[in-house]
């Protein structure tokens, strides 16, 4: 997606050889033209795929769910990290562990909102090793909902999330995709590589 690797090549910022911080339009300051361009591609690789609803994990992968939701008009759960007094009963639960902040979170989401009727597009900002979509995906089939696809803003293509899901048959559209972020530099995977 043009727009979306133009601002990362513009404003993104490499930490190290394997993290790149968007905090100027993804991760903290929210860029809303952006989310709703990202909102309406996403909308349209899975226009035709019957779901029902979004599933992702606070608090970054919200806004970019909020704007596929409203083009395909359909609700959107966020997983939560942390209990909550107001979130406790029939919770469907799975373990991921945090690329970024290297620690365990049990994320929940309460099964009033997913059951075995509803066709899911599982959402995140980032996809490095895979852990947090896997933890999502753990949480559809708890409640015998079925999985659509994955959609990442942006994919890591030097970790091996992408490798994991796609050999577990799971289809995964990322809208940037990096090759490496070595010596300070992004470089992008062509669309239509591999
Ligand atoms: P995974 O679970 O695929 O290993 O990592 C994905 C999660 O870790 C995302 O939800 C995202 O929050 C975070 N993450 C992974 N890599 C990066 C990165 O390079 N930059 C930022 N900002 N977040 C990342």
């Amino acid at each position: 997606m043009d727009l979306l690797i133009q601002t990362i090549k513009e404003e993104g910022i490499v930490l190290s050889d394997s993290v790149l911080k968007v905090d100027s339009f993804l991760n903290h300051q929210i860029n809303p033209r952006l989310m709703y361009e990202i909102g309406k591609e996403f909308s349209n690789r899975f226009k035709e795929d019957r779901i029902t609803k979004i599933l992702t994990i606070e608090s970054s992968g919200i806004a970019p769910s909020v704007m596929t939701g409203l083009q395909l008009d359909v609700p959107v759960i966020f997983a939560r990290k942390k209990k909550s007094l107001t979130l406790v009963n029939d919770l469907l639960t799975a373990k991921v562990y945090s690329f970024t902040k290297q620690e365990s979170n049990d994320i929940s989401v309460s099964n009033k909102y997913l059951n075995e009727k509803d066709r899911v597009l599982i959402i995140d900002d980032f996809l490095a090793n895979g852990q947090a979509a896997i933890g999502l995906a753990e949480i559809v089939k708890q409640a015998n909902a079925e999985i659509a696809g994955i959609g990442i803003v942006i994919e890591k293509g030097f970790q091996n999330g992408g490798q994991l899901l796609r050999e577990q048959g799971l289809r995964v559209e990322s809208l940037a995709r990096i090759h490496s972020l070595d010596n300070g530099e992004v470089s992008f995977i062509k669309d239509g590589t591999k």
